[in-house]
């Protein structure tokens, strides 16, 4: 009998991958391309969908060649999609009115300043910290702190709404269409049939409410939204989603789930279960611990996001994020300090410390506990005596600092107990770094032997609805685990100093750009 095959189909900020997995969830095609992002002016952030529609054929047609199978082979698809990055388009032609916008973008960034300083805004979360007071809902208290940022969709949608002439004309007419990465490419991959988002990624733009798992109405108004271009938003998996028309592929492929990057690798690395936590070292770092059925109202900057919707099952998670984690490690790369990434680890243990350099990760501010699009990114420390193992030592210890600051942030807000982090995405390979992580935090780090936990999370979402896994349980028994670090207690003693140190340069480097 024939094997069931799955295809999945993830679109990083970096990277267009397709990968088809068999029952078993072994590997039997692969293929990828990179992302080309456009930065017409600076602060400008930009992919063009013709291109990218073009890579995503292609790479998907690449990894059915790769696995010596046609479309009509494949059981069904999923997508798992980064978040945040949106375009606009006609409702009658479906052309676009730009290109897309992505969650690195901060062409916005005087609309975010401007707002969170505004008194309308101070005016909401005072409100929103009354009524909390009054009636101790934890909506109104995660409003109260809530700040816009550049990576939410909302502000830069606003933007975009207010300086693009062709959307305005079509907003006016009736004519326009709004979506995230995933909405567009459903609508482009079933023949210009569905105008969907699932929940996941409608949860991480700013605009929803996951308090009532709705669009967020009291934002509609107050930004000039128009609920009219929004689209439906629907569970992570399902018949919803419908075919791709077979004119791409030269057959219909059922699509059985769609879900945001981050919660994909949840479901990748098995993170089913409340406390659960996994950590996505890719262009940027997403640490997400499942919370359960109720959003995670935060206090310090952890955004509460819907991991996945699932008919009667909704799961939450709190997540904190650094922007820029493979950005740098790509940006040392171009100037010099190394010519793989590979060798990174091998390089930074060459030298016993970083004689007193000190990194900060700052390209485009710095998240939770900080929450400061002001930040600079710099080093500090430099000296005659230094050489590149020093610089790239410091650059690898403040990605692994930045992490331990994320998770001493969900330490503090919450009571689980945890016992284990479950690494994945591309920086995750390099060992010092994962190291460094067990020996700081002093749990246990997993790390996958394949880490595109997002395509296989995808995988297990579309199987599992299917029947062709039986039960998550039956997921967690099939992980496969690469590599596991342990924490080494003393050097996390011999660390001490170092990461306060590190701390007092992070600390002055905040607010630089203010
Ligand atoms: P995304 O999913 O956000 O597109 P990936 O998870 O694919 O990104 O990460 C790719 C990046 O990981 C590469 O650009 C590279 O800089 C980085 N990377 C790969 N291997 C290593 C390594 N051993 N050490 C550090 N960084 C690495």
């Amino acid at each position: 009998m024939e094997d069931k095959y799955i295809l999945s189909l993830d679109i990083g900020t970096s990277t267009i991958r397709s990968v088809i997995y068999n029952s078993k969830t072994d590997i039997i095609g692969n293929a990828f391309e990179q992302v080309v992002l456009h930065y017409p002016k600076p602060g400008f952030v930009e992919v063009d969908p013709d291109e990218l529609w073009q890579s995503i054929v292609n790479v998907v047609k690449k990894s059915l060649e790769d696995a010596s199978l046609s479309a009509a082979q494949i059981t069904a698809m999923g997508i798992s999609t980064q978040r945040s990055t949106f375009i606009t388009w006609s409702r009658k032609t479906g052309r676009t009115f730009h290109r897309f916008c992505t969650w690195k973008d901060i062409r916005a960034d005087k609309l975010v300043t401007e707002w969170n300083y505004s008194y309308t805004w101070k005016a909401i979360k005072l409100g929103a910290y009354v009524l909390h007071m009054v009636t101790r809902n934890k909506r109104f208290r995660a409003g109260s702190v809530m700040k816009f940022t550049n990576n939410q969709t909302l502000l830069r949608l606003c933007w975009a709404l207010q300086n693009i002439p062709a959307l305005k004309n079509a907003v006016q007419n009736n004519d326009a269409m709004f979506g995230t990465l995933e909405t567009w490419l459903l609508y482009k991959l079933t023949g210009n049939k569905v105008h969907m988002s699932d929940v996941s990624s409608a949860s991480a733009t700013g605009l929803f409410d996951p308090f009532t798992m709705q669009w967020a109405g009291w934002a509609m108004p107050l930004f000039n939204i128009p609920k009219s271009i929004l689209p439906e938003v629907v569970d992570n998996a399902g018949e919803h989603f419908t075919s791709t028309v077979p004119e791409i592929w030269g057959h219909a492929i059922p699509i059985r789930s769609c879900i945001a990057d981050q919660t994909a690798s949840m479901w990748g690395s098995c993170c089913f279960d409340t406390g659960d936590v996994k950590l996505t070292m890719g262009t940027g770092t997403f640490f997400n611990i499942n919370t359960g059925r109720s959003p995670h109202a935060s206090v310090s900057g952890l955004y509460p996001v819907v991991g996945w919707r699932l008919g009667d099952e909704i799961v939450f998670s709190a997540e904190g994020g650094n922007n820029d984690t493979a950005t740098i490690i790509t940006w040392a790369q171009n100037i010099g300090l190394f010519e793989s990434p590979a060798d990174t680890a091998e390089i930074a243990m060459s030298v016993p410390d970083t004689d007193g350099i000190y990194f900060i990760p700052a390209f485009s501010g710095l998240g939770a506990p900080y929450n400061d699009c002001t930040a600079a990114a710099g080093f500090i420390g430099i000296k005659p005596s230094t050489v590149k193992a020093h610089l790239v030592r410091a650059i690898l210890e403040a990605i692994a600092f930045r992490t331990v600051q994320l998770y001493a942030c969900v330490r503090a807000e919450t009571n689980y107990v945890f016992n284990d982090i479950r690494l994945d995405g591309g920086v995750s390979n390099n060992d010092f770094i994962a190291q460094l992580i067990s020996d700081l935090t002093g749990l246990r780090v997993e790390r996958p032997a394949q880490v595109e936990m997002s395509s296989l999370g995808c995988a297990h979402l579309v199987g599992l609805q299917l029947g062709i896994f039986k039960s998550k349980e039956k997921l967690k028994s099939m992980r496969k685990i690469g590599t596991v670090f342990t924490p080494r207690p003393h050097i996390k003693k011999a660390y001490e100093y170092t990461f306060r140190r590190w701390e007092e340069a992070v600390n002055r480097m905040c607010g630089w750009y203010k």
